[in-house]
């Protein structure tokens, strides 16, 4: 478990902003072209916000709001704003964070001083307030101030009351981070899949903080059993998506699991595997692979107690 003493190396996922126009989604007249914050509306219950780093998903319940999610901090002012115009300023009750990555958690303080109540995995917290170098990028992570931490934690999956309807918080260890959750709203059939669903990329775990490939595969079959063709989901960034998407980075990370295990066997690398062009079958659709092989090589070195011992 993180603590404010450790030292680790982490990957923090690229904290460019995505700003992605869908099309239910509409530019907000008064708010700067460089803020880039954008609307998609799925249901009259629930929007997604984009362009603010990681999405922000808005349900308007009954008593207020709820949030999934709140972006980078330097987006916090505008995205407030935001939420304050599309909701005629209802209260935000409650906020889910996914996970601690700040492209996901960068408002924390800004919405716990409304009053807000913070809710996310117990790792997630830990992380939030812990100390630890990303030594490959020549930076640090240090401990968030308390405002930023969650007032309500959990180790195992549970479900919420957002004022419509139950809301379902999954858990998934050793996925994307090892605090990662997947929200379903079943009554509206949104899933928000915070960090395990990426967009139009490679998805990278996070092996610093308890994320594998490994764990990554069973997270996403386990969502694709839940939900149906009808469901929306939420990615990391960018507009909503379908189960075939879902099901499509599904079978990509199970296909490449078992190719790279097969080269590591065989005495190949990260870089062999990036020369030999091991992805070949997917980069059209997916992008650059260096990252996911590099980090997800290195993850299944941390793992081979979990493959048997071996890889
Ligand atoms: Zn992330």
């Amino acid at each position: 478990m993180p603590t404010t003493s450790i030292k680790r190396r982490v990957f923090l996922q690229g904290l460019a902003a995505t700003n992605c126009l869908a099309a239910f989604s509409w530019p907000l007249a008064g708010f700067a072209a460089a803020e880039m914050l954008n609307v998609q509306k799925l249901t009259d219950r629930i929007s997604v916000i984009t362009g603010a780093g990681g999405n922000v998903v808005v349900y308007h319940g009954n008593q207020g709001l709820t949030l999934v999610d709140c972006g980078l901090s330097e987006h916090t002012t505008a995205l407030l704003k935001l939420v304050d115009e599309i909701s005629s300023k209802a209260p935000i009750t409650t906020l889910f964070n996914t996970h601690w990555h700040e492209d996901h958690s960068g408002g924390n303080e800004a919405i716990h001083k409304r009053g807000t109540r913070i809710i996310a995995h117990e790792n997630t917290r830990l992380w939030l307030g812990a100390d630890f170098d990303v030594e490959w990028r020549n930076w640090s992570h240090k401990p968030r101030p308390k405002e930023a931490l969650p007032d309500q934690t959990f180790y195992v999956s549970g479900k919420h009351d957002v004022g419509g309807e139950i809301v379902e918080y999954l858990h998934f260890p050793q996925a994307h981070t090892d605090g990662d959750i997947a929200l379903f709203f079943p009554d509206s059939n949104v899933l928000v899949a915070g960090g395990l669903l990426a967009n139009g990329k490679y998805p990278v775990s996070d092996i610093a903080t308890g994320g594998w490939i490994g764990g990554l595969i069973p997270a996403n079959a386990a969502i694709l059993a839940k939900i149906n063709d009808n469901t929306q989901i939420v990615p990391d960034r960018g507009p909503a998506r379908k189960k075939a998407d879902l099901k499509a980075q599904h079978d990509m990370l199970a296909d490449l699991f078992e190719k790279m295990k097969t080269r590591t066997r065989e005495g190949a690398n990260d870089h062999d595997m990036l020369k030999e062009k091991l992805t070949a079958d997917y980069d059209a659709r997916f992008g650059n692979p260096e990252e996911f092989v590099m980090e997800t090589y290195r993850g299944m070195w941390a793992h081979t107690y979990d493959m048997g011992g071996y890889i």
